[in-house]
Order: C-alpha cells, then structure tokens, then sequence
C-alpha cells in the first residue's frame, strides 16, 4: 500500500541523517515527526513535530508511534525491545537493528550469507585474549560489539604486550578481536529495498577515513574499487533480502587481493551516499521514503560524469562562505551548535 502525501513519516534519532530525511520528506509532501533524546537535535529544525524522550521510555514512544503512519529510524543504537513496540509501523524492522548493533552477530550474519569478513575471534572476558596473536596474527584491531561508530570503542594492538592496555582502553566491554586487513581501498555499496524485493543500488563511492571517520566520498570508485563491485553487490543484496530489510541499506567494504571483505552493515541512510542528494536522479533520503512508503522506486543513476563529497568536521565548517562562492559547491551545514574535533558538522558536494 503507498502512504499518501499528508501521512506523517515518523524519525526515531535526531542527527543530520534524520534532518535530511525531513527535507526529503517534505519535498514529497509528507509530515515528520522526530524522536530524540536531545532538546535541539539537527533533525528538529525541519520537522513538523519533535518529541524530546528517552529511547527506552516505552511510553513515550507507544504515544509517538500512535502520531505517525510509518517510523524510520536514522541510527543504530536503539534499545529493540523498546522499538518492537512500533510493531508493523517500523521500517526496516529491527531484525536489520539487531544484527547490525552488535558487531559478533553482524560478522555471523555475513559470513552465513556468503560474505567474508576479516579474521575475528569474540572476546568476552580477559582470558580470551590468550593466543589471539597465534589466531589473528598482529596487528589487530579490538571493537567494543556495542555502540561503536566513527572508530570509537575501537584499540589497535602492535604486540601481545599491548592486549591488557587495548581491552582497558575499550572499557572491558565485550568485544570482537579484528584482523589488520590488508586493503588497497574502501568503499561501500548503498541498496535500497522495498518490501516486495525491488531492489536498487547506486553506483559505488571510493571511501577515503583518516582517523576512522569518513573524510571523502568519491564517484566513479575507478580502479581498485570497480573490479570488486559486481561481487559487493551480490552480497549486498543477499544481506538486504536475508535481514528482510526494507530501506535503504549501507555495507561498507574493503578492496583486497583477496576480493571484497565486509566491515560493517549500516541499516540505514549512510554518510557515504551524501553525494546522492545532487550527484544521482534519486538521493537516497528519498529513496528510503520511497520503500517504507511502498511507492516505485526511483532511478539512482549519476547526473554527472563525477561526484565527490567532502565531510565537513570539526572547524572545517567555519569555512562555510568560501565554500558558498565556489561555483558548483553544494554546502550542507548541519545546524549543530558546537563545533568539536571530529565531529562531523555538514558535508560539501561537487558535481563533474
Ligand atoms: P569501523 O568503525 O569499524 O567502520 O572502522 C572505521 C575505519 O577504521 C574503517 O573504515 C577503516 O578505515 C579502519 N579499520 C577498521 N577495521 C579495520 C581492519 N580490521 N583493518 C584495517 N582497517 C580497519
């Protein structure tokens, strides 16, 4: 069934991914309705109504899943128990959340599903990080399973004598122990999924990070990235259909000798699909929309021979006005008060 114009989409999280789902969601002639914890979150300026709550307040979200016609949401670290009370509304469903906030059950997932990730082991408690240098080999890379992004809760280890000091550092929290992929480059494969099984993938963007949080988003990928595409998007599309997902749905790869190796799902809108808004025929906030609204999929081809996007963080912002005068620079700014280090504020988009 296709929502009409008027119904009200609602958002569970409230940062620059939601409030480019509300300007998407406007344009297309619905309402939105935002959940967040925050008191002015980026996503609560364009939205027709916000509501300033606990993710885990059952209440709360049972009298803001009764205002909406269908929930989306723009983040991962989410209480499920607490979402399931959105029953059918809430698309994608929180199979996809599941999975994808805990980093042993995402790896799981993959490699059931014809993915490779790299070599890992779970570690649970202190003992489990014996023989990890004979399993994994050094270096390697220890994530916190939860609430991990932008590489945080992340510690790299050089040498067996560093292993108490990387579990400290990640808080003795569980966590999964990484291989040191040998990658020539990044990139990610960005498939939106209706729930009918229509499927559409854009053209995949060369992801460059420094520090462990995206940088640079570049289309075409080109060589390194183009020969591992057709084998990314079949595991792509395999993980989409087995998570039963419906949205728009990032994995983010590394291109190796070895062929694509998956590092994470994002079950969601993704920073590495901003350049969507200008560079294709169809930006993937409205592509989402598109598929938890049961409308036809748009087209996701490019409109330029080449599109790159620069994020935008920290103090970089305060280079809004030059960026204004440059022809051809599309400016996002995010509308977020304080402009700490690492903290990503907006994005700019170049087209050709
Ligand atoms: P993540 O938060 O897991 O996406 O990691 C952020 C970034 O850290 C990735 O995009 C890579 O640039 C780097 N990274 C994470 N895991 C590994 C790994 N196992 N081997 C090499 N680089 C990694």
């Amino acid at each position: 069934m296709s929502l009409p114009p008027g119904s009200t989409i609602g958002i569970v999280g409230g940062g620059q991914l939601g409030r480019m789902l509300c300007l998407a969601a406007h344009r297309m002639g619905y309402r939105t309705h935002v959940y967040a914890p925050d008191p002015a979150p980026p996503a609560s300026g364009p939205a027709s109504l916000y509501v300033c709550a606990d993710y885990a307040n059952r209440d709360a979200l049972a009298a803001f899943a009764a205002e909406c016609d269908v929930i989306t949401y723009e983040f991962e670290n989410l209480p499920v128990a607490a979402l399931e009370a959105m029953g059918d509304k809430l698309h994608p469903g929180t199979r996809s959340l599941a999975i994808a906030q805990d980093r042993a059950a995402e790896k799981r997932f993959i490699e059931e599903h014809g993915g490779t990730v790299a070599n890992w082991r779970p570690v649970s408690e202190p003992g489990d990080l014996e023989g990890l240098g004979e399993e994994i080999g050094f270096p390697l890379v220890l994530k916190s399973r939860r609430l991990g992004y932008d590489g945080k809760g992340q510690a790299w280890v050089r040498e067996e004598s560093q292993l108490p000091d990387a579990w400290e550092a990640i808080g003795r929290e569980p966590a999964v122990a990484e291989a040191a992929v040998d990658f020539t480059a990044e990139f990610s494969i960005l498939v939106a999924r209706r729930a009918d099984d229509a499927l559409a993938v854009w053209n995949a963007p060369r992801n460059i990070h420094d520090g462990g949080i995206l940088r640079r988003s570049e289309v075409p990928a080109g060589e390194g990235v183009d020969e591992h595409v057709e084998r990314a998007v079949e595991i792509a599309c395999a993980l989409a259909g087995a998570l039963g997902h419906v949205g728009v749905m990032a994995v983010e790869f590394f291109a190796t000798a070895e062929g694509p190796i998956v590092n994470e799902i994002a079950p969601r809108v993704h920073n590495s699909g901003h350049w969507t808004i200008e560079g294709s025929q169809t930006s993937q906030f409205e592509q989402h929309l598109r598929c938890i609204a049961g409308l036809p999929l748009g087209d996701p081809a490019l409109v330029a021979p080449r599109v790159t996007m620069d994020n935008l963080i920290g103090s970089d912002v305060e280079r809004w006005e030059e960026l204004l005068a440059e022809p051809g620079a599309h400016l996002h700014v995010y509308g977020k008060k304080e402009a700490r280090p690492g903290r990503k504020m907006g994005h700019v988009t170049r087209l050709g």
